[in-house]
């Protein structure tokens, strides 16, 4: 028996096929990774006074996994809506996978992206909880990104199927800028020259298509998600979020979150590229708002275009080389370096890092960008926050010109975590260069040629994806760390970090070359092993709100509104942030669709007109907005704290030229907490009418 089906089989396998054989095996799917809404700082600007309030756009991480025909290699790809995640986010993902999918997945095959959006709360990172910069760490908020990546890669690996791999590539124009041109322009002529602009403005874009059409689209574009600054305190996904959300609601077969069609927008080496085309932190909008719908669109249109005139289809095996190495040691040749043995040094911030970058709204006011001098004042105020962390004369020394005002590398544990996750990809022509960093587009720029050299493949195969697997900072090339702007300030490891990762990705492109294997001997730290301050979410009780009861209204809208207002409406609620769920649904917009009472959901809080900001209000009316501190030190966000005291939610829904003219009704799925147990109610406005104009 068992011959005669070996016969068969290869007897197929002789037979010509009708079409094309599928190369590949293909899955994709989505999980809600939307963290806690209220309460925790924003990660990204890491700005005190952004302290989230609530929602305009839900966070997802949007998975591909794609395996050979015989199913031997797969690889998954996670594009996640938050400004990074960490080593110990992925160590958690992975224990998740392993319970439900065994071995199959690994540090190797599984890649997790941040598209680095800057309107995403924190609170997960261990890292940063324990510097003076990064607020308090929930273990709500690390539970939740964690279970959410989890279950899309879970969703997109059962989901894999025969189909095809098409590869795209075109530019996306007036999207981004060199919001660094000064040390862009430090570079060598001769290299420069090589290139047209400052920024990369080419979108590499891979679509899915299995027998019943296509299911997916996953591309690159170097774009800051920093189109909406730092004074918005509502969860929003920025530029990449928007342009993700319009394309796969085209695609969708109705109005709903992300599911059937998903398109992710993953970022690539946008280390100097701001979307902020005036350079100031505004642009080319007239609000921050406006600016992300516009650069949103941008991408959007681009992709759309790449993926209706996609012809060329990936083919050959898929292969990985995974590594951790510890970047406070690396011995970088002559060969990277172009001037002798060189070394990379235990991390540290500068100076220019405090003074943040003025193309995205600036940093501490004490700062600018370009310093390279100490200030013994400045200096004994840090040693007084930080009195373990002292820098020594070799690491002064090593990181020159850098001056630097944070040791974070000779902390202990150290405040940035050393060892970092390295890897080198293929996926037939394409390769991935997959690393922690915030690569400068000239960095970026070195790799792909090192990397395309290394595996005789032309560059523009290679794509680099930034923000993957940890955070460590951003990667200048030396000649840019020279002038020491925002991104020098903040490349940790010292002039020659760019160096020592090409260096390192070129070790891993030949491993794959060759079929070697690559060992290690390091590894990150589990975070999860050190002690922590663990802030809890759930507060108290709330006290009754005055003469009126949970889910009551307080702002009715009007009787009328004429498409392209907003609508607004306020009801009595409580915190949003207890028994906390990351698919909690906060809002809804509803349509009168038969009298007297029958109702269809048209809008929900993953859409981009609706937004809900929730306000906990002392007394009878909310208590104005503390004047921003000014304290020198002034660097982490106020402590979290849980008061009695009820909250108004303010529901805005800004219903555009193409909302259908009737009768509306906007909900509010709000809890309460009383006598110690979460009690959820939903709430209706008075219905509104929205007419043509
Ligand atoms: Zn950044």
């Amino acid at each position: 028996m068992r011959k005669f089906m070996i016969a068969i089989v290869a007897l197929v396998c002789l037979l010509p096929t009708a079409g094309r054989a599928d190369e590949y095996r293909v899955g994709r799917a989505t999980g809600d990774i939307t963290l806690p809404v209220w309460g925790i700082q924003m990660l990204g600007y890491v700005h005190p006074q952004q302290v989230g309030k609530g929602l305009r756009q839900r966070l997802y991480a949007r998975t591909f996994v794609i395996a050979d025909a015989k199913d031997q290699t797969r690889l998954a790809y996670a594009t996640c809506e938050v400004a990074f995640v960490t080593h110990t986010v992925k160590l958690a993902v992975l224990e998740r996978l392993r319970e439900k999918l065994g071995d199959r997945y690994t540090h190797a095959n599984l890649v997790l992206a941040g598209t680095h959006t800057h309107g995403a709360p924190g609170g997960y990172h261990h890292h940063l909880s324990m510097s003076v910069l990064g607020g308090d760490f929930f273990e709500q908020a690390f539970d939740a990104l964690v279970d959410g990546i989890a279950e899309s890669v879970i969703a997109a690996d059962a989901d894999l199927k025969p189909g095809r791999i098409l590869f795209a590539q075109g530019d996306v124009k007036d999207a981004n800028a060199n919001r660094s041109s000064i040390a862009y322009r430090n570079n060598p002529d001769e290299e420069q020259a090589k290139y047209q602009g400052a920024v990369d403005t080419n979108m590499t874009l891979l679509k899915f298509v299995r027998d019943d059409g296509p299911i997916g689209m996953l591309n690159w574009f170097a774009v800051h998600p920093t189109s909406v600054n730092y004074f918005y305190k509502l969860t929003v996904s920025d530029n990449k979020g928007y342009a993700a959300y319009v394309v796969e609601q085209k695609h969708a077969a109705r109005h709903g979150g992300p599911g059937e069609f998903v398109a992710a927008f993953a970022n690539t080496n946008c280390g100097d590229a701001t979307p902020n085309l005036n350079l100031d932190a505004t642009g080319p909008g007239k609000t921050d708002l406006e600016s992300c719908t516009i650069i949103g669109s941008r991408q959007a249109e681009e992709a759309e275009r790449l993926f209706d005139s996609v012809t060329e289809e990936l083919s050959g095996p898929i292969d990985v080389r995974h590594t951790f190495i510890d970047f406070s040691h690396v011995v970088v040749g002559d060969e990277f370096t172009g001037a002798g043995e060189q070394r990379t040094c235990p991390s540290a911030w500068g100076y220019a890092f405090a003074a943040g970058s003025d193309a995205e709204g600036g940093g501490h006011s004490l700062f600018k960008e370009g310093m390279t001098k100490t200030d013994p004042a400045i200096d004994s105020l840090i040693r007084l926050a930080l009195p373990n962390v002292k820098a020594t004369p070799e690491l002064v020394e090593c990181q020159k010109p850098k001056a630097v005002l944070i040791a974070s590398g000779l902390a202990r544990p150290p405040m940035h975590e050393q060892v970092l996750p390295l890897a080198v990809a293929r996926i037939g022509q394409l390769v991935l260069v997959i690393g922690p960093g915030e690569f400068t587009t000239m960095s970026g720029r070195r790799f792909r040629a090192a990397v395309g050299k290394e595996l005789g493949v032309d560059p523009k195969y290679v794509v680099i994806a930034g923000y993957s697997n940890d955070f460590a900072g951003y990667v200048t090339t030396w000649h840019e760390y020279q002038l020491q702007q925002y991104e020098g300030g903040h490349t940790l490891f010292g002039p020659w970090t760019e160096a020592a990762y090409r260096q390192e990705f070129v070790r891993l492109a030949h491993a794959l070359k060759t079929g070697e294997s690559v060992s290690t001997s390091v590894e990150p730290t589990d975070m999860r092993t050190l002690p922590h301050r663990k802030v809890a979410l759930d507060g108290p009780d709330e006290r009754t709100p005055p003469d009126a009861r949970f889910g009551d209204v307080v702002t009715a809208p009007r009787d009328k509104y004429t498409t392209g207002e907003t609508v607004s409406v306020t009801f009595w609620t409580g915190s949003p942030v207890n028994e906390y769920d990351r698919r909690d649904k906060f809002v809804a917009v509803e349509r009168l669709a038969q009298a007297p009472d029958t109702w269809e959901v048209v809008r929900e809080d993953f859409d981009w007109d609706t937004a809900a900001e929730w306000e906990r209000v002392s007394g009878t009316k909310p208590k104005a907005a503390r004047p921003p501190r000014s304290g020198i030190l002034d660097l982490a966000p106020p402590r979290y704290t849980t008061k009695p005291d009820p909250f108004q939610v303010t529901i805005t829904w800004g219903a555009g030229a193409d909302v259908a003219p009737g009768k509306y009704r906007i909900v509010h799925y709000g809890r309460n907490k009383s006598g110690g147990k979460v009690e959820r109610f939903t709430a209706h406005s008075p219905a509104f009418e929205i007419a043509a104009p």
